[in-house]
């Protein structure tokens, strides 16, 4: 191991405290950076040039099916602040290690709005564009105002803004470009007042169980983390990567033709399409608290596969593609995974 002020580089490193599934796995090497300007040198180290590269945040979104045979770069740069403000909008940059619930109760205290249901999402700054995280109704793309990334084609630090991101339901040009991109901050535009989202299932529920005047942006944060710690098994008892699967999204003739099969299948009307509730066709495939062994699907949410302590990560892979065929053979459906499986 070779260690920095800004740099921790070590071979065979173990994953486990790596990922929120804690699946055992190694990586041939792993370099924690605090600086992005490490990353250049990093990269041209002789022995690591030709490998492949995974960049990690927290590993809240990753299976390791089997050890990763080239270098783990772990973005640990920190610090967030603001930059300025411009008619009635705030602009925020956070490096890309700071944790992304830090961030949110951060600018909450800055009296800010815009990210408060997203609170309580695990993972990093860095890593909440790839899949555009999105919770109760809102999404990353909403505030999102520009990317900064070092580009592995061009080898330099480069500005993206949100257009350039691609950013869709759990999408990014980033999630379909893995080998090219090292995100280094992100800024978003947040506003002192905007009207507040309470009309996603449950949210309106929570907040009247407090009285006296209207909610703030801190009560929608804190009754969405209410909610999500009733509903999600937490990562630190039981490994977990939240939502296994993405919602299906389909057009119209192709839902019609399901509804008339399945009239009580949940939807939700979005821009793309009809969204269907994956956690729904996965508890009619009869996968409801289903365990085998140490692996699993949660029994408080079905969307969530699980590790009950010495589950493996081919298992975990195992299991979802059993419940990929089920589901496939009693809806005619197929469902995405939305980790990354390695
Ligand atoms: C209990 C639980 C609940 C969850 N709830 C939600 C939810 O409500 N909504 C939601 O959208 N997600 C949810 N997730 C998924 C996860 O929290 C998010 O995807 C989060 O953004 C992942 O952050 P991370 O730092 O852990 O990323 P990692 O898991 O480390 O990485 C995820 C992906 O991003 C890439 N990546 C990470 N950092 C960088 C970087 N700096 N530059 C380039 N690529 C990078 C990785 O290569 C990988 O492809 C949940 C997960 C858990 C465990």
């Amino acid at each position: 191991m070779s260690r920095s002020s800004n740099l921790v580089l070590c071979r065979d490193a173990p994953l486990e405290c790596h990922n929120s599934f804690r699946v055992p796995a190694q990586a041939s090497w792993l370099a924690e950076i605090g600086n992005p300007a490490l990353i250049p040198e990093i990269l041209a180290i002789p022995e690591l040039r030709n490998r492949p590269v995974l960049v990690l945040g927290a590993g809240s979104n990753v299976l390791f099916t089997k050890d990763f045979d080239g270098l783990v770069l772990v973005m640990a740069n920190q610090g967030k602040r603001v930059l300025g403000a411009d008619s009635g909008t705030v602009l925020v940059r956070a490096e890309a290690g700071v944790g992304w619930h830090d961030l949110v109760g951060w600018t909450l205290n800055q009296n800010l709005c815009g990210l408060e249901n997203l609170a309580l999402i695990p993972g990093t700054a860095g890593a909440a564009p790839i899949q555009n995280i999105g919770a109760y109704g809102s999404e990353l793309s909403e505030v999102l105002d520009t990317v900064e990334a070092y580009d592995r084609h061009d080898d330099r630090i480069v500005r993206l803004d949100r257009i350039a991101c691609r950013l869709g339901y759990r999408e990014s040009r980033f999630k379909q470009e893995p080998d090219r991109w090292v995100i280094t901050a992100i800024e978003l535009r947040l506003r002192y007042e905007a009207p507040l989202k309470t009309n996603y299932p449950g949210v309106a529920e929570e907040l009247a169980t407090r009285s006296g005047s209207p909610p703030t942006a801190r009560d929608v944060a804190e009754a969405i983390s209410r909610l999500r710690r009733r509903k999600l098994p937490d990562p630190a008892e039981i490994g977990n990567a939240g939502s296994f699967f993405k919602n299906p999204i389909l057009p119209p003739d192709q839902f019609r033709r399901l509804h008339e099969r399945f009239p009580a299948l949940p939807v939700y009307d979005t821009p793309a399409g009809k969204k269907l509730s994956a956690a729904w066709l996965i508890e009619h495939a009869g996968w409801g608290g289903f365990r085998e062994g140490d692996v699993g699907v949660s029994p408080k949410h079905a969307l969530v596969l699980v590790n009950y302590g010495h589950g493996t990560g081919a298992q975990v892979w195992a299991l979802a593609q059993r419940i990929q065929d089920s589901v496939w053979s009693s809806f005619g459906l197929h469902l995405e995974p939305e980790p990354r499986i390695l």
